[in-house]
């Protein structure tokens, strides 16, 4: 089987959740290897989802410039091992890496994939776009495929890979090393799940009048993330790093509820593969009832503090 590269996104060690999603596509294609760039233990997560081998890239140069080094050095991991593609967490820094390894390898490279698969030998991927109105599926036809997928594209599946850890040593440039991290601050946590890891998202639209305390306490009470629609955002109730859908991030947990948001294709875009799809909206005729398996017609200020005071008092 051929060798597929998936590049680590972690935080401190701790992986996220796309690349375990990332190691599940790369063992329905191939024979997954780890990129992992840090030092210490690899994180055990990796072969318990399949990783098979796990390139380890520890040095300072990798976490004291910007993503020049990295790039390089998954240049030289893909010249060297020539895998059947290397798969890559559809993000900022993600897409940036891949874009760079792409023109130094000389290869296509292929953005917000939400599926990958071979089809006679050949590395095939889809695409959802505009809004998710349209799939379309793409090949690379020049060197190695380099793949960013969405995050949330498939569900992660355990299944023990034998995780042999290979340390590799790579010369970085002085060219790389352009952009130096001068400081970082980490963001204040919000003490709730991650948006695109949680398991239940409540999410709150203009509908809120930007008052999202009804929505906070919501979530609080299930345990939930908590998401905003483009209005919401771009009104200033909301920071813009919540926003779901098309612009924003796109989610797929088991639960989704959807208060005061009317259900734009847009927003649709980012939510509509939610196990379980909830709304809230006084308008019996807002067009997310038709994508709703319950839906409450009502004031979300009335709603939902008895929702929340309900699931308290179980
Ligand atoms: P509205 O459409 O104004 O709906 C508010 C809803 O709240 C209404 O249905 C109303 O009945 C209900 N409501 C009002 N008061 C209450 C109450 N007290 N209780 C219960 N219900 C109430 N949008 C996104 O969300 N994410 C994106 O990523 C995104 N990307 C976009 C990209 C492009 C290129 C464009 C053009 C648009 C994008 N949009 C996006 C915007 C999108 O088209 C909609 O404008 C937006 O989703 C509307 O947000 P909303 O549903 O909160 O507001």
């Amino acid at each position: 089987m051929s060798e597929v590269l998936v590049l680590v996104d972690h935080v401190d060690g701790a992986v996220t959740k796309p690349t375990l999603e990332l190691l599940t596509i790369a063992r329905s294609i191939g024979e997954p290897s780890a990129v992992y760039f840090g030092g210490g233990e690899v994180p055990s997560v990796l072969a318990e989802h399949g990783a098979e081998k796990i390139y380890q890239l520890d040095d300072a140069v990798y976490s004291d410039y910007l993503v020049a080094p990295k790039a390089e050095a998954l240049a030289k991991l893909v010249t060297d091992a020539s895998p059947a593609a290397v798969l890559v967490v559809s993000g900022g820094e993600g897409k940036e890496i891949a874009a760079r390894v792409a023109l130094k390898t000389e290869s296509g490279m292929i953005t917000d994939a939400v599926d990958v698969a071979v089809d006679g030998g050949t590395v095939t991927t889809t695409q959802s776009v505009f809004a998710g109105n349209f799939t379309t599926r793409s090949v690379v036809t020049k060197g190695v495929p380099v793949v960013c997928v969405k995050p949330n594209s498939t569900s992660p599946e355990a299944a023990f890979g034998a995780g042999t850890v290979e340390s590799v040593s790579v010369d970085i440039s002085d060219a790389a090393k352009g952009a130096r991290i001068v400081s970082s601050s980490e963001k204040a946590s919000t003490g709730r799940p991650e948006l695109t890891e949680a398991a239940i998202v409540v999410s709150g639209g203009r509908g809120t009048g930007g008052d999202f305390s009804e929505v906070e306490a919501f979530a609080d009470s299930l345990g939930a993330a908590v998401g905003a629609s483009r209005a919401a955002v771009d009104s200033g109730w909301y920071p813009h790093s919540f926003q779901v859908g098309q612009t924003g991030k796109t989610v797929s947990p088991q639960l989704y509820v959807a208060n005061g948001i009317s259900g734009a294709i847009q927003h649709r875009a980012g939510m509509q593969t939610s196990k379980t799809i909830v709304a809230v909206n006084k308008d019996e005729e807002a067009p997310i009832f038709e994508l709703v398996d319950f839906g409450v017609v009502g004031d979300l200020k009335t709603v939902l503090p008895q929702a929340t005071e309900g699931i308290a008092s179980r």
